[in-house]
């Protein structure tokens, strides 16, 4: 007798030709939705594949009387989860008539990737995604007392043992399945609140570094659907004493990477600077209760930004001053940011 585990696990290669393809895409309040079609012919160029819809009035983005969204492949990667031939599909969401919806933040992402001035600077990102995995009955973080409190902040960040790290086998499943399916996962470690923890993808040039976060959100959700705990990707899930959750966006040029790039990263800071209002406003939601000048952020309401000073807005290290040349990190973006948003509008700023 075959068990489940033995017929999920089937190696469909000597049967079909046929492959799995998950269908992604992003529904009205930033959440993942995906369902999966069954595809032959080539499957590594997503402009191949064909367009397909889903029920937007089920997702609050479409009224019932025309529900259909058409979803657009845009990126594919390998799925972790069926393996063998079978693919994850990140896609984008239009009206039947082939406007972007407006919770399609892609399309103009692209669109400024795509410039010329733009794309020349070949920028590259480097995003620092907090997260935090909650106890599924009760939405508490995992390794805390159900109702209660652990410890003082301290001995969580980077921490090792059964009293300090909560979760580590969710946190190393998502960082192999990632490398897997071929998203740049840069690294991981342990956060200072208890059962928060941090994965970094990048350097990743353009339009590619939200196309990798938001699939690697998605593998990262299916496995806490395995395990049985609950993502959350709230930027204070918590109040009081306890650290919040953002994704830190690394940022470059081609010309900050280059003799003379301190200068040129300078002026991209005062470019930021003159932008912050609109900046905070895009930069994920509740974000008001993480950037309060403590826990290692910046007040939202003053721009400021020093070499190593982790109390900035923005930071610059302690390398990229002593070479003259590297990157800069823009550490106000919420765990909840679309970095669709956050990346193209870090360009525009800069480069535009
Ligand atoms: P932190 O010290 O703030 O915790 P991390 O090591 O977590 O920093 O993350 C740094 C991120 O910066 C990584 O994702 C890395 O890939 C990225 N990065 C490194 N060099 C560059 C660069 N030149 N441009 C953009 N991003 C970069
Ligand atoms: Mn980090
Ligand atoms: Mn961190
Ligand atoms: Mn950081």
């Amino acid at each position: 007798m075959a068990s489940l585990t033995d017929l999920i696990n089937l190696d469909l290669s000597h049967s079909t030709d046929k492959f799995i393809a998950e269908y992604i895409w992003i529904d009205a309040i930033g959440g993942l939705r995906s369902k999966a079609r069954t595809l032959s012919g080539p499957a590594n160029d997503p402009t191949k594949l064909p367009n397909w819809n889903y029920d937007g009035s089920s997702t609050g983005q479409a009224p019932g009387k025309d529900s259909e969204v058409i979803v657009y492949p845009q990126a594919i990667f390998k799925d972790p989860f069926r393996r063998g031939n079978h693919i994850l599909v990140m896609c984008d969401t239009y009206t039947p008539a082939g406007e972007p919806i407006p919770t399609n933040k892609r399309c103009n992402a692209a669109k400024i990737f795509s410039h010329p001035d733009v794309a020349a600077e070949v920028p590259w990102f480097g995003i620092e995604q907090e997260y935090t995995l909650l106890k599924k009955e009760v939405k508490w973080p995992l390794g805390w007392p159900t109702g209660g409190f652990p410890g003082p902040q301290g001995p969580y960040y980077c921490g090792i043992g059964a009293d300090k790290a909560f979760g580590r086998d969710v946190v190393d499943a998502h960082y192999k399945a990632c490398l897997y399916a071929g998203i740049n996962i840069s690294g991981i470690n342990g956060e200072v609140m208890p059962g928060q923890w941090e994965f970094q993808v990048g350097p990743s040039v353009g339009i590619s570094a939200g196309d990798e976060i938001w699939v690697a959100r998605y593998i990262l959700e299916r496995i806490t659907e395995i395990a049985g705990v609950v993502l959350s990707l709230d930027p204070k899930p918590i109040p009081g004493d306890w650290n919040g959750a953002g994704a830190h966006t690394n940022y470059s040029t081609k010309s900050m990477r280059n003799e003379g790039g301190f200068e040129l990263i300078k002026k991209a800071i005062g470019k930021l600077e003159s932008k912050h209002a609109e900046h905070i406003a895009a930069y994920g939601e509740g974000n008001e209760r993480r950037l309060t000048g403590k826990h290692e952020t910046a007040s939202m309401h003053k721009f400021s930004w020093g070499v190593a000073n982790r109390g900035a807005s923005v930071r610059v290290g302690r390398d990229t001053e002593k070479e003259g040349k590297g990157y800069f990190e823009d550490r106000r973006p919420a765990s909840n940011m679309d970095p669709y948003v956050v990346t193209s509008m870090i360009a525009e700023t800069t480069l535009l």
